[in-house]
């Protein structure tokens, strides 16, 4: 059973999950690069690792959320590393968005130390992070998977088995593919119903009921109207994944022309300045080029 977990990268999505296994009464340990965002973590009673390596010591479990493939680099397989200080017998599991092949390049160096790797990313973002809401994708050894199953049943509300290491990844750039071009479509759609004259109240009560609503549409959306780009999913990690998903959909020769277009339209938005805004500040680079800022009045 496992009872103690290390969770390295407190971020926007790392810190929910955090503190959701601290409620859930497994011993924490916990290391960010910058070490101030574990304080609230150690003064609820959570442990503070100085190094990546010093965090894999005596858990059962190490788990960490990072940016992105350099930042998986860095923080597992650098000097101080995960994999300096990971020992035979215990479970480490990636859950950030990351390449198929970053994650075998992961399973292999751990299957070295005698350590199984699960890759385990999440569809939500920062409310369902907090609010134990998320949707857990997770794959490798299955048995490992089992073992871990309860642990995830802390921090989503639904979780699914991929088969092998690396299909969990695979299946969060399909929905991230997915998410782009609904956000491109949103983006599109708002600027044109501006443009047109229509009182976007009107067309957001609409978006919400019609045969083509998502979740993802109605709270971007709305968000849009009140000009609130508070980040929950940044945009320059959209543009990170737009890019992951360009080469893994090419690898495979799989045809992705939208998300070509989309990719554009959130560097554009990115060299605006907007990097760091939520991802559905990517309706910027739009409203430039049309002359207009989508308000509801
Ligand atoms: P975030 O708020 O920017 O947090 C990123 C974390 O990675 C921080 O802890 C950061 O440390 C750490 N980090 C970055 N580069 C590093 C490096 N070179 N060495 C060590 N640590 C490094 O990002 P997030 O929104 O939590 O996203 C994390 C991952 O989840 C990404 O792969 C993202 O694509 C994925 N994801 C995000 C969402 C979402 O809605 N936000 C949803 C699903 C999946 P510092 O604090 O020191 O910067």
């Amino acid at each position: 059973m496992i009872k103690a977990i290390s969770y390295l990268g407190l971020g926007t999505m790392g810190s929910g999950m955090a503190s959701n296994l601290l409620k859930a009464g497994y011993q924490l340990t916990v290391w960010n690069r910058s070490i101030e965002k574990c304080k609230p973590f150690a003064r609820k009673g959570a442990r503070v690792a100085g190094t990546p390596a010093d965090a894999a010591r005596d858990v059962d479990l190490v788990i960490y959320m990072l940016s992105n493939d350099q930042a998986v680099e860095d923080v597992v397989f650098g000097a101080k590393g995960i994999l300096s200080g990971i020992k035979e017998g215990q479970i480490a599991m990636d859950m950030s968005t990351v390449l198929p092949a970053m994650s075998s390049r992961e399973q292999e160096a751990y299957a070295k130390r005698g350590v199984d790797f699960l890759d385990v990313p999440v569809f939500g973002s920062k409310q369902e992070s907090a609010d134990a809401k998320l949707w857990i994708m997770a794959a490798g050894n299955k048995a490992i998977f089992e073992k871990v199953k309860p642990v995830l049943e802390h921090l989503g509300q639904t979780v699914h088995y991929f088969g092998k290491n690396g299909n969990a990844v695979a299946m969060k750039l399909v929905g991230n593919l997915i998410v782009a071009l609904e956000m491109e479509a949103l983006a599109e759609g708002l600027v044109l119903a501006q443009k047109a004259g229509l009182d976007l109240n009107t067309v957001m009560e609409v978006v919400k009921v019609a045969d083509f609503r998502s979740p993802l549409l109605v709270s971007n959306g709305q968000n849009i109207l009140k000009r609130d780009f508070s980040t929950s999913f940044a945009l320059k990690l959209m543009l990170k994944d737009a890019g992951l998903i360009e080469k893994f959909a090419g690898s495979l020769q799989s045809p992705i022309p939208a998300l070509r277009v989309v990719e554009k339209n959130l560097q554009s938005a990115v060299d605006l300045g907007f990097g760091k805004e939520n991802a559905s500040a990517l309706i910027k680079a739009l409203e430039k080029e049309a002359g207009v800022e989508v308000k509801a009045h």
